[in-house]
């Protein structure tokens, strides 16, 4: 097996990611995927051999808005039926699990243990030894320039060093996808869109606390060691809030500038955090960055055998929850290109072709 990556592991969208990790969706195809995958978190250790930090601390989404409560709960029959440990809480229970935070314009929230965060950087350098270990070879600093098809099937890929014939080839190059894959006469609706991450000098009183998101802004927060991370929507230049794009663009781009944290983002997240918790008053920001999810049009990834293209397979466009499917990804990907079809849960829903046909299983849930 060859891995081949154009710049370094990790360069891409995953270097900028917040590593939530959560199973509060609303689809069940996707708490499924976060179940499969945290089982596999629990577990890093013995399946790779590396340590990697996985913080069960809870997700806490809160409200202050009753509508805002009534869409949280929505989804808690899903939550019993999948057996999720999922319940609504109080503004008692919510200065429990955030001590301190400004709890008296809230009408309500949702929160769930099982949840929390990782470091993806880390766990891609262990997913990597691992792999490495077992005989994976990685050339960096080798770009696919071209996939080579020959009919209905894929032969392998042109790189920038030469040619390299193969069975299978799996794109699973995020939000680069869609050019990829155009080299095979393939569409793969995969565009990138910004998002931005800030975060703090150390607050270490709050080094234990969930991911806590305010439904309503999008504004959330967690801790990372004993700073503070802070993920926010994008401002539109009205100053109005963007919680995910409007849709998918007239041309999927093939190549993207670096990107600048937006100017007017700071005060925003400094108003939004002092207003959130008195911890947060004289909020130094050490560090920013902004960086891409790689977005589909029904915020869900692509994942499995491209129809038509024998040989040929995609996994990418997580839509901001790439890194947690991670381990669950990975598994059924493989299970699909070695068996014909994931056999621990039904991916199906997850192909290229319900872009094809038309068909829309999912709710969208971009955070
Ligand atoms: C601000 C932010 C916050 C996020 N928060 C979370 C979160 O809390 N939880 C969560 O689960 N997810 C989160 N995500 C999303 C998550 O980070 C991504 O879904 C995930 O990292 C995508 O991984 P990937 O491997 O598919 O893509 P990438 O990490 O982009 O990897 C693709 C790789 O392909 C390489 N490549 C591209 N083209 C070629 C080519 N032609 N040849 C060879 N190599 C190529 C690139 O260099 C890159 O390294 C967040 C993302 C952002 C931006």
């Amino acid at each position: 097996m060859l891995v081949l990556e154009k710049d370094r592991l990790g360069s891409g969208t995953t270097k900028g990611g917040l590593g939530g990790i959560r199973h509060q969706f609303v689809d069940e195809l996707d708490i499924r995927l976060s179940q499969l995958a945290t089982a596999f978190w629990h577990n890093f250790e013995d399946r790779t051999g590396s340590r990697h930090d996985f913080r069960e601390r809870g997700y806490l989404f809160i409200a202050n808005t009753q509508e805002g409560v009534a869409e949280l709960r929505e989804p808690l029959p899903l939550y019993e039926r999948l057996k999720v440990p999922v319940e609504m809480v109080g503004r008692v229970e919510i200065a429990e699990l955030v001590p301190g935070m400004r709890v008296d314009d809230l009408a309500g929230g949702r929160f769930c243990g099982r949840d929390g965060y990782g470091d993806p950087l880390v766990a891609l350098a262990g997913f990597a030894a691992s792999a490495h270990l077992a005989g994976v070879t990685f050339r960096e600093g080798e770009a696919v320039v071209s996939l080579l098809r020959e009919g209905d099937r894929v032969t392998g890929v042109r790189t920038s060093s030469g040619s390299v014939r193969a069975e299978r080839v799996l794109v699973a190059t995020g939000c680069w996808s869609s050019t990829l894959c155009a080299t095979a006469s393939v569409a793969v609706p995969i565009w990138p869109y910004r998002r931005s991450i800030m975060e703090s000098a150390p607050i270490p009183q709050l080094a234990n606390i969930p991911m806590t998101i305010e439904w309503e802004s999008g504004f959330h927060f967690r801790p990372k060691g004993r700073a503070q991370r802070f993920a926010m929507p994008n401002l539109t230049a009205d100053g109005g809030v963007e919680k995910g794009p409007a849709g998918p663009p007239s041309a999927y781009p093939g190549d993207f500038a670096p990107l600048e944290v937006p100017a007017s983002l700071e005060p925003w997240v400094r108003a939004r955090a002092a207003w959130r918790h008195p911890a947060f008053a004289d909020l130094r920001i050490v560090d920013s960055w902004s960086c891409y999810y790689e977005m589909t049009p029904d915020d869900h990834p692509i994942v499995g055998a491209v129809p038509g293209v024998a040989g040929l397979y995609v996994a990418a466009g997580f839509s901001g929850h790439g890194f947690m499917h991670a381990p669950a990804t990975a598994q059924l990907v493989v299970e699909e290109m070695l068996d014909g079809r994931a056999r621990t849960i039904d991916i199906s829903d997850l192909s290229l072709e319900r872009f094809q046909t038309g068909r829309r299983p999912f709710k969208a849930t971009v955070l």
